[in-house]
């Protein structure tokens, strides 16, 4: 899971230049919570027939100074903050990647490529070439040169739309996997795409401006409400759009399916509260599960399974729902968990080592809220379930009696392969157990989980993948299987 951001003004000689890289920062900076491993920005400066960027390890505002920034002119620009799953072997294989043969284009995307491994050997075998990096993103840029490079000939000719919709065709058809990219096209413009099944959200912002229209792509919604640019739309599953350097904008859908499989994570974790995805708000949709989870919840009331005093959420994702659950349920919302804003979302942190440390610095208990109390505690996901049972062992620590725990998201059972660094199957704390052993693990007397319907209800749209509680994946994973059962043999023979 990444940020990306692309925005594009008008190219005006007479006037005050366009500083799109600032623009792209900015409104990277609202993108910080989808990946805090690593950042980087990339302009095209027309006058000067040159790219300039950076990319470095760290949140946004340590990868990229202000003096970085600054050098990056131009009226175009696309930026990029990083959560690791393909390709951690440092600098190299951080985002935007740049080519300037056979012409000069620069990208970022969102996703991951499933088949990858094959491709990459593809490549190799018809082109002779060499990948530089792991970077699935690499892989795409030499599709999308190539298929350039065939249409235009040894010619040259301008590239046109007609040419970028023959190698965002060409990208649909060879990969399979999730992608939302944007790239810039030195001299041509703008463009962004999104896999055929719609995976990774993608939208369009205009803002008019004193020179003419302004254009931005990015993750989410509420970057372009920071930047206020106007949403235009959401770029659809399948489809190519480009701005050009006048500020025109072409699109086409290249492939179809039957029914988009919009990642349901995006409203349940990864999107900002404040952001709509597919036209559907995320505070919204974190209400709603809220308010169905209250009804399974109120059954084992009734039934006198538990008995709770107040609803508690696992800061901040959860508060929303925990907000619905507490007003159906009419029992009182108290914040018995007090986050340290400071620390990094704990999912995200790319090693489990990791990850535990941060929940033990990023929790701080209200104890006066806590002790002797029946709690209802409320969370968006639990995935290997360490931090649920550390979460619930410092709240008994701390007083806590009783611990229910109530979780949006039903019970995760399968691996992800488009961006997501789910564990080993294996280690997926619901795979093979039962709710009362979950339960039991955790240390709460009684886990809820919400079931897949009740999602769907609580989204209010069908057009979901829930492969990882379901195990229908909207594309072939048979590669990332294959590479996810090699991995694990292999830490499993580091570990004997
Ligand atoms: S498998 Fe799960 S996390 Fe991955 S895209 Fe599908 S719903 Fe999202």
């Amino acid at each position: 899971m990444c940020g990306v951001i692309g925005v594009i003004g008008p190219y005006n000689e007479s006037k005050v230049p366009f500083w799109a890289a600032y623009e792209a920062y900015r409104g990277l900076l609202t993108l910080q919570h989808r990946g805090q491993d690593a950042a980087g920005v990339l302009s095209y400066d027309k006058d000067r027939r040159k790219f300039y960027g950076h990319k470095d390890l760290g949140l946004v505002s340590q990868a990229i100074t202000p003096d970085q920034l600054e050098s990056c002119t131009g009226n175009m620009a696309i930026a990029h903050t990083r959560y690791a799953t393909v390709g951690t072997d440092g600098v190299g294989d951080l985002q935007p990647m740049v080519t300037g043969f056979p012409f000069g284009v620069g990208m970022i995307h969102n996703g991951n490529i499933v088949n990858y491994h094959s491709l990459a050997q593809d490549l190799g075998r018809t082109y002779d070439l060499q990948m530089l990096t792991n970077n699935d993103l690499e892989l795409m840029l030499h599709l999308w040169c190539q298929k350039i490079l065939e249409q235009r000939g040894p010619s040259n000719k301008p590239i046109t739309f007609e040419h970028i919709q023959s190698s965002a065709s060409t990208i649909m058809e060879k990969t399979k996997g999730a992608y939302a990219l944007v790239g810039m096209l030195a001299g041509v413009g703008m463009f962004g795409l999104r896999d055929p099944n719609g995976i990774r959200p993608l939208m369009i912002g205009k803002r008019d401006s004193e020179n003419g229209m302004e254009y931005c792509l990015a993750s989410e919604s509420l970057a372009l409400n920071f930047l206020g640019f106007e949403v235009l739309r959401n770029v659809l599953p399948g489809e190519v759009v480009l701005i050009d350097e006048d500020g025109q904008l072409q699109s086409s859908v290249v492939a179809k399916v039957e029914k988009a499989s919009h990642c349901m994570f995006e409203w349940i974790y990864f999107a900002g509260a404040e952001s709509t995805i597919e036209d559907i708000s995320v505070y919204g949709a974190r209400l709603n599960l809220g308010k169905v989870l209250a009804d399974k919840t109120r059954k084992a009331m009734d039934r006198g399974e538990i008995n709770p005093d107040f609803v508690c959420p696992v800061p901040d994702t959860s508060r929303t729902a925990s907000i619905g659950l507490a007003e159906t349920l009419g029992l009182p919302y108290r914040e018995g968990l007090i986050k340290n804003r400071y620390i990094q979302r704990s999912f995200i942190l790319n090693t489990q080592d990791k990850r535990e440390k941060a929940v033990e610095l990023k929790l701080s208990p209200v104890r006066s809220e806590i002790e002797g109390r029946n709690i209802l505690l409320v969370d968006d996901s639990v995935v290997r379930g360490t931090t649920s049972k550390k979460i619930i062992d410092l709240l008994k620590r701390f007083g806590a009696k009783e611990i229910t725990l109530a979780i949006t998201c039903p019970p995760l059972r399968y691996g992800c392969f488009y961006g997501i660094d789910f564990p080993a199957e294996s280690d997926l704390i619901a795979n093979g157990k039962t709710e009362e052993e979950i339960a039991k693990w955790v240390g709460a007397n009684k886990v809820i989980y919400l079931e897949e319907e009740e999602v769907t209800r609580a989204l209010t749209t069908s057009e979901l993948c829930m492969a990882c509680i379901n195990n229908r994946y909207p594309t072939d994973v048979s590669e990332g299987r294959e590479f996810a059962a090699k991995r694990n043999k292999l830490k499993n023979q580091s570990h004997s």
